[in-house]
Order: structure tokens, then C-alpha cells, then sequence
């Protein structure tokens, strides 16, 4: 998506460790006119999926899910990292390994959220490894519901996620696909 692909080389900057560091539109700071776009982006590329409902988790694949919930026409359901006083005992959990903080997560959904019938997309800012992605995919297979597909804002193709994602025959989108990092410029998939 060039509108993204823009923004990602006007504002974004590679850290070390193969990070990108977009904090200033989609991370901390939100620029909800580009996320709108975003979401309506992710609609259309999961149009007629039937999908009833996003999955995603805090924080940061909050602000692009409830987006292109308002597009699909569908709640938006996220994960949460910590254990909430208003959360009860009755939880669907998994473990994720955190790509940034490099700290293990328990990730929890409370299962009223989520029914048997349910038709989900899973959607997150970026994928990597794939870590937070096969959690969310965890939590599915325990409640017993359907993935339709995986969506993110920005994946690093050149890490395990993508892989891990195709591997389980999902529909992957991802609507920036940086291919590599050379000297701290930003290779996309599409400019190779
Ligand atoms: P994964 O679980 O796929 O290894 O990593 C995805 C999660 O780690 C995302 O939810 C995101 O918060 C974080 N993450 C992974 N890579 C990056 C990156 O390059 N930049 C930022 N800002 N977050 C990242």
C-alpha cells in the first residue's frame, strides 16, 4: 500500500535488532486519518470472508483493528496482557514470546467473546516471528473458532512469521512488506 509505504519511509526509523520504530503514526502516537485508510484497506482485502469478528491484541493492534472493524461492520476483541480485576477465571490464554521487550506475555480472552461460531481476523501492527500471531491462533484453536485470516500493518518478510502464517494455510495481508533493512533504509517487498 503506497500511502503506507510513504508514511513508513518519511517517519519511520530501523533500529537495532531489525526494529522499526513508527511510533509517531502507529505505536504510541496514532494518526487516526491514516488508520481509517488502513482499515478500509483490510476490508477490502477480506471482503466476502464472512468474517464476525477481529482479534487482535493490546496495544498496538488496537487502533488498525477497531478500524477496520467500523469498515467490515464487526466487533473488535482484544488480548489482554495483564490479568484484570474485572476479568474472571473463565479465560482463554496463551503464552507469547514479545519481539520488542523480549519478555514472555500470558495473553487472555474472556470467552464470552468468543462462540464456537465464530469467524475471526486476526489482525496485528507487525509481524516478525510470528510469536503474538500463533497465540491469538492458540486461543482459536482452544475456543474452537474459525480463522479466516491474518492481516497486519507492516511485516518483516524476512523473518519467520510469514512463513509460519502461509504454513497454516491462512490468507495473509500485509499491507507493507519490507523485504530487508540495508544501512538503515527500509527495502520493500515490492521495490525488489
Ligand atoms: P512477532 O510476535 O511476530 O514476533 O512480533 C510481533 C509483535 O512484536 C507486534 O505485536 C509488535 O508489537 C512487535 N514488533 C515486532 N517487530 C517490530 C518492529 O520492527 N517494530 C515495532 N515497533 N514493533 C515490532
Amino acid at each position: 500500500m503506497k500511502l503506507l509505504e510513504d508514511r513508513i519511509r518519511r517517519d519511520g526509523t530501523v533500529l537495532p535488532g531489525n526494529v522499526l520504530k513508527v511510533d509517531n503514526f502507529l505505536n504510541h502516537q496514532v494518526d487516526p486519518q491514516l488508520m481509517d485508510e488502513l482499515g478500509a484497506e483490510f476490508a477490502r482485502r477480506f471482503k466476502d470472508t464472512g468474517i464476525t469478528k477481529i482479534l487482535t491484541v493490546e496495544s498496538s493492534g488496537i487502533a488498525p483493528a477497531v478500524m477496520a472493524g467500523l469498515h467490515m461492520g464487526v466487533p473488535v476483541i482484544f488480548a489482554r496482557k495483564h490479568k484484570s480485576l474485572t476479568l474472571t477465571d473463565n479465560l482463554y490464554t496463551a503464552k507469547v514470546y514479545s519481539y520488542t521487550k523480549q519478555v514472555n506475555n500470558d495473553i487472555s480472552i474472556d470467552r464470552r467473546f468468543l462462540k464456537p461460531a465464530e469467524k475471526v481476523l486476526i489482525i496485528d501492527d507487525f509481524l516478525a516471528n510470528g510469536q503474538a500471531v500463533q497465540g491469538l491462533l492458540d486461543i482459536a484453536a482452544t475456543a474452537n473458532i474459525k480463522v479466516a485470516g491474518v492481516g497486519v500493518v507492516i511485516e518483516k518478510r524476512f523473518q519467520k512469521g510469514h512463513q509460519l502464517v502461509e504454513d497454516a494455510g491462512i490468507q495473509l495481508e500485509a499491507l507493507a512488506s519490507i523485504a530487508s533493512f540495508e544501512d538503515g533504509q527500509v527495502i520493500f517487498a515490492a521495490d525488489k
